[in-house]
């Protein structure tokens, strides 16, 4: 396998981000944050001339990129005419590819998600990548009179982005895939590929309330972990394009086996996959833990269990956030960012686990902890990841991704 040139993909950002193309993005960018707004305001805010402005937004206005709404407010003489994101223009396809299953979202422009759907993820992949496709045909069909923008697809593991293609992800047993290809056969549409901890730290310095961070990490917690790493507004890829996978540090060599091959990874202890098997142990005991379900069939069911004040549910999700402080001190010791977000379903009992993730991250680092929040509700964080592969392309992004 040829590893990735990150030089090359440097030079790929620079030439096609044209002054042009980074006026637009300015301007669609602040449409869509300060909507309604009047083009004097977008002159004034980017510092543009007028006559820019105007120009930018007549071609965003034709490509129907952007309404005109009421008139608004001025001092004096005519009133300006205010400027909208036109979101019943376009969708974006969104897909967020887990083991067991996976999520299909329908986003609006402004990346909000209007629907969504899951199938199961099959496990191997050329069945899995077949479903896939039928299900985006099927969708597209049922759907004539949308104009789909673009697809972003997450995956649980490293993306080889000069080949574009999925290189492994140790929670779905699969490597060297090829979703991208495929599904942009089927659907005639654009696909966009990414790790899915990269695509949500995209879409929280980029899209989201946290865009002015400059050096943010999001933790993914789901069947493994997962980390996007923004450092000095740089999403932080590595020599090989595959860095940032702090889930497979280990942290104890004699620990259990990984799905990566290693010992006592980082996300043996701290997954959701972890949580379960913990409260599976305190249920049934160490024997029957290992082989059957306990109570709690699955991580939604452990966290309301949880909520409902069940002890060993309550014992397994402070076990989890202990775990989780342990890997997050690390990160907040190596690379000192200004923020840590946690994505998934584990932030729904975010008052059960964070008291235990504080103390212990606390306790292994010298210095004050940087705010570590939760980042949306269960799954939606996830979903907004997938969406903003698509919307950086119109929009740009407030990091080098
Ligand atoms: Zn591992």
């Amino acid at each position: 396998m040829q590893p990735p040139d990150p030089r090359k993909a440097r030079y790929r950002i620079a030439s096609t981000a044209t002054v042009g193309d980074t006026n637009r993005h300015a301007i669609l960018g602040l449409i869509r944050a300060r909507q309604p707004i009047s083009r004097a305001d977008l002159a004034r805010e980017t510092g543009l001339q007028r006559s820019t402005v105007s120009l930018i937004t007549e071609h965003l206005i034709r490509q129907r990129w952007v309404t005109e709404g009421a008139a608004g407010d001025a001092p004096r003489g005519r009133k300006p005419r205010l400027l909208y994101l036109n979101v019943e223009r376009a969708r974006i396809l969104g897909v967020d590819v887990r083991p067991a299953l996976t999520t299909i979202a329908i986003a609006d422009p402004n990346g909000r998600v209007i629907a969504y759907d899951t199938i199961p993820t099959a496990s191997r992949p050329n069945v899995f990548v077949r479903d896939l496709c039928r299900r985006l045909q099927a969708f597209l069909r049922a759907h004539p009179h949308v104009r789909c923008e673009g697809i972003g697809i997450t995956v649980p593991g490293g993306v080889d982005h000069a080949r574009e293609r999925l290189v492994a992800a140790p929670n779905l047993g699969w490597r060297d895939v090829d979703l991208k290809g495929p599904v942009e056969r089927a659907t005639g549409i654009a696909v966009e590929l990414e790790n899915a901890a990269n695509a949500c730290a995209i879409a929280e310095a980029s899209f989201g309330s946290s865009r002015e961070r400059r050096d943010l990490i999001v933790v993914t917690v789901s069947e493994g972990i997962g980390t996007g790493i923004v450092s000095n507004g740089q999403l932080v890829r590595g020599a090989s394009g595959l860095g940032g996978e702090f889930g497979h540090v280990s942290l104890d060599e004699r620990g259990p086996l990984c799905g990566c091959g290693r010992r006592g990874c980082w996300e043996v202890y701290a997954s959701n996959t972890a949580a379960l098997q913990s409260y599976r142990q305190a249920v049934h005991g160490r024997r029957a833990g290992a082989t059957a379900a306990g109570d709690a069939g699955n991580f939604d069911h452990l966290v309301a269990l949880a909520l409902q004040g069940d002890r060993h549910a309550v014992r397994a999700l402070r076990r989890m956030g202990e775990f989780l402080g342990r890997g997050i001190a690390m990160l907040v010791t190596g690379l000192a960012p200004s923020l840590i977000l946690v994505v998934g379903e584990v932030t729904r009992a975010w008052t059960t686990v964070a008291p235990a993730l504080e103390k212990s991250a606390a306790a292994r680092v010298s210095g004050v902890l940087p705010p570590i929040a939760p980042a949306g509700e269960g799954a939606e964080a996830r979903l907004r990841g997938t969406v903003a592969l698509v919307l950086r392309k119109q929009f740009g992004t407030a990091i080098v991704a």
